[in-house]
């Protein structure tokens, strides 16, 4: 069965305030984020009516609009209230919920102190964005994430967005899950939406997150590990250092915590990882954190 665009859904969408009828949301052509990548949004999960770290998530959210020294109409509480609310209105109990906040349409001008800062929440069942494989095959892109001199990686920017919606597609037109991004300095920094961590000796490790987002989940994971005597260390990995992990995952707040079965460079040498034993720990602790 063909799955409806997502513009054309039911229920309610709050915009700068009010809650708007899903298919009745309207923004203009010139919107200046639209133009110009100027967005900045936040990706959360509820389960069962309850939202997951939704105070972290708006932090992230009022950090990455700070660093483009936006100054938003709405607090932090506003519109942490407007998703909640929304829940209920769109009789949502396992969700994803997309606050974003954007410039609007008052100018096309690089900077214009006449533009608007807009806040909108929309939330959606969760079954349109689980990843229902299990095992993710990954490829290393030929796209690098940039210096956070360029674009800092901790912004959760749309502009941040688009090498990777790229990335991913060439990875999925070859055949893989996903696409796995090196820094300009060839470390491992992350995957299109996740973070990524493996094993060895019984020990964790993920990399320093200087040209990747500092997700949530990732977060939780290291948590998660320490309370279950699991010690994590931030390292810098290359492609050669692949061969030396024995487990490896991936977190992300949609993909939630994933085993990753391979790892597949540019010149197609492939790294398989077994995933029998702290990777299924760590799986198994965050169902339980999040739906507790
Ligand atoms: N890196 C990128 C680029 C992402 O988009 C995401 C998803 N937000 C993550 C990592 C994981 O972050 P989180 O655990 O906060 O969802």
């Amino acid at each position: 069965m063909a799955i409806a665009p997502i513009s054309e859904r039911d229920g309610y969408i709050w915009i700068n305030g009010e809650f708007i009828e899903w298919k009745k949301t309207q923004i203009h052509i010139l919107t200046h984020s639209l133009h110009y990548g100027g967005a900045v949004f936040e990706g959360i999960r509820s389960y069962n009516g309850k939202i997951f770290k939704l105070k972290d998530h708006m932090d992230r959210l009022f950090r990455s609009a700070a660093m483009l020294k936006y100054s938003p109409n709405f607090s932090v509480e506003e519109i942490s209230r407007a998703a909640e609310k929304l829940l209920i209105l769109n009789n949502l109990k396992d969700a994803y919920i997309r606050p974003l906040l954007w410039k609007g349409s008052e100018s096309m001008r690089i900077h214009s102190p006449m533009l608007s800062i807009n806040a909108m929440v929309s939330a959606w069942d969760v079954g349109a964005v689980e990843y229902r494989k299990t095992e993710l095959n990954l490829l290393i892109s030929s796209f690098e994430k940039p210096s956070s001199k360029v674009i800092p990686a901790n912004c959760k920017s749309s502009a941040n967005y688009q090498m990777a919606s790229v990335a991913q597609l060439e990875a999925l037109e070859e055949g893989y899950d996903d696409a796995l991004m090196l820094d300009q300095m060839g470390f491992l920094a992350e995957a299109t939406t996740s973070n990524i961590f493996f094993v060895k000796d019984g020990k964790i490790f993920t990399p320093i997150p200087d040209s990747a987002l500092i997700g949530i989940t990732r977060t939780t994971v290291m948590d998660i590990a320490k309370t279950i005597g699991i010690d994590t260390e931030e390292i810098r990995i290359t492609k050669d250092d692949l061969e030396s992990f024995t487990e490896c995952f991936v977190t992300g707040t949609a993909i939630e915590v994933k085993a990753v079965n391979s790892i597949t460079s540019s010149d197609k040498k492939k790294v398989s990882y077994t995933n029998n034993d702290i990777t299924p720990k760590i799986i198994s602790a965050y169902k339980n954190l999040v739906i507790s």
